[in-house]
């Protein structure tokens, strides 16, 4: 069975209990969301409070009617590889999948309507994209030169991402130790507890399965004051994703960020302290409601030595984010670098060092006369097995090789000496030749608090704070 087939299996995500409560707002069968504390209605979206039955927030399906007429000038792209659905006008054709770069494509007559509440239209130009992406690049270590190619680059695609904007209510209340320092090197310790209510705004969270969500938060924020109502019209000559997760799907994760939210806004409530450390938490959003808006991202897949990976510029702000591979060639080449510079200065000292006592013993102690040129093979030969075992042991290897050669015994049986040597390779590796992990991690997080902060009119702050003592700094 095709993936775009499977059923609408929304109903089996939330788990639960069967539960007999019917939904106060529309009459079906609701569940209780043992991750979320609420029941939940998945027809129309609601999540009660479990004691009193009153509506804690409604997250609805959108889009969930027949296509009529006013869509006949769209038709829908079905991914065979990632399961996506990209609308799009009927003249624009695609030939890869534009999130996850696949060339198994169907295409088809619209399945249900399309209609999402707002839009944030293209700011940033391919051209613009193009050029982000290769600037990216050239920041990042070792990039495979593969990826500044013409065939890499000509895949750079705009795709308008459905997202979920989350409104709701905040309520902080933060336990904590606030810290400030005096000018005689004391600091004074106070025990501070925050209440305060507010409002968060348009937090985004993308309802497509397949595209990353770490890699749509890296490339937060967006301009809200550019949100047009959707129309059609924005469509050709780009991809807009249809969403696979419906905000309700996602109410665990929304809820962790929101609730997070309420927590983080206490540190910018005490900026009196010069340290804020939480100790007490109970912070919790709710009161949610959601927009369904798309927002512009332009893409581009990357498939290198058998793994894709994804890149993703914001189309309204510019903001670039990826994780880059690391050329196999160029770690290579770095690699031997740093055996030539390390592994065998090292083996060759080891070498001469003995190389030299055996000279020294066998002809002024055993008064044998032996020739340089009859020494040398045995020199060379001795350098390749002390290479070999330093590769297959390392250098902190060593010290054990040169014990077992010397005294016949493993010198240094519990390997303090390796370790303390392997420290200070890890030390230099890191500085100079950065490969531990094969990629280039360098993701943003998503923004804080701040970014979505709207306070509620005569809401005010409630601070308690109890001095505890102070410390003298130690100099
Ligand atoms: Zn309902
Ligand atoms: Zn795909």
């Amino acid at each position: 069975m095709p993936v775009w087939d499977t059923p609408d299996t929304e109903e089996k995500l939330t788990t639960g209990t069967a539960d007999t409560i019917k939904c106060p707002g529309c009459g079906q069968n609701i569940f209780f969301d043992a991750a979320l504390g609420k029941l939940v209605c998945n027809y129309c979206g609601g999540a009660y409070d479990p004691q009193t039955k009153e509506l804690s927030y409604r997250l609805e399906k959108k889009d969930r009617e027949d296509a009529d007429m006013e869509e006949s000038s769209n038709h829908e792209i079905v991914c065979n590889s990632c399961g996506s659905i990209v609308v799009t006008e009927k003249n624009t054709a695609a030939t890869f999948c534009a999130v996850c770069g696949s060339p198994a494509l169907v295409s088809r007559r619209l399945s249900k309507q399309f209609r999402p509440d707002f839009i944030i239209p293209f700011k940033v130009t391919r051209e613009e994209a193009v050029d982000k992406f290769l600037k990216f690049a050239s920041k990042r270590k070792f990039v495979p030169s593969s990826f500044r190619s013409k065939a890499t680059l000509q895949k750079v695609t705009g795709l308008y991402v459905p997202f979920w904007l989350i409104d709701g209510t905040c309520h902080m209340k933060v336990r904590g130790e606030g810290r400030k320092n005096r000018t005689d090197d004391a600091v004074d310790k106070y025990d501070v507890s925050v209440k305060y209510d507010f409002k968060v705004k348009g937090v985004p969270f993308d309802g497509s399965k397949a595209i990353s969500d770490r890699l749509m938060e890296a490339i937060e924020p967006y301009d809200y004051d550019e949100l047009k109502p959707f129309s059609n019209s924005y469509l050709p000559g780009f991809y807009a994703e249809r969403y696979d997760l419906t905000a309700l799907n996602m109410s665990e994760r929304i809820t962790k960020r929101m609730d997070l939210y309420a927590g983080q806004y206490a540190r910018v409530l005490c900026p009196e302290y010069d340290e804020f450390k939480v100790e007490q938490n109970e912070s919790f959003a709710d009161d949610l409601s959601q927009k369904y808006a798309l927002l512009p991202v332009w893409f581009l897949n990357y498939e290198y030595r058998g793994f894709r990976y994804g890149f993703a510029v914001n189309g309204q702000t510019g903001e670039v984010e990826g994780d880059m591979p690391v050329s196999a060639m160029k770690g290579f080449l770095q690699k031997l670098l740093f055996w030539i510079l390390v592994i065998v200065p090292v083996a060759a000292v080891i070498t001469a060092v003995i190389g030299t006592a055996v000279w020294l013993i066998l002809t002024y102690i055993a008064q044998i006369k032996l020739a340089i040129d009859v020494i040398f093979p045995f020199f060379c030969i001795f350098l390749l097995i002390t290479l070999i075992y330093l590769y297959y042991h390392g250098i902190a290897g060593a010290p054990s090789f040169l014990g077992i050669l010397f005294s016949g015994r493993d010198l240094d049986k519990n390997g303090t000496i390796g370790r303390s040597i392997d420290r200070s390779i890890a030390d230099l590796k890191t500085r100079y030749y950065n490969l531990g992990n094969e990629i280039n991690m360098l993701l943003d997080e998503a923004p804080e608090v701040q970014q979505y902060y709207e306070g509620i009119p005569g809401a005010s702050i409630q601070k308690e704070e109890t001095f505890i003592g102070s410390t003298q700094i130690e100099r």
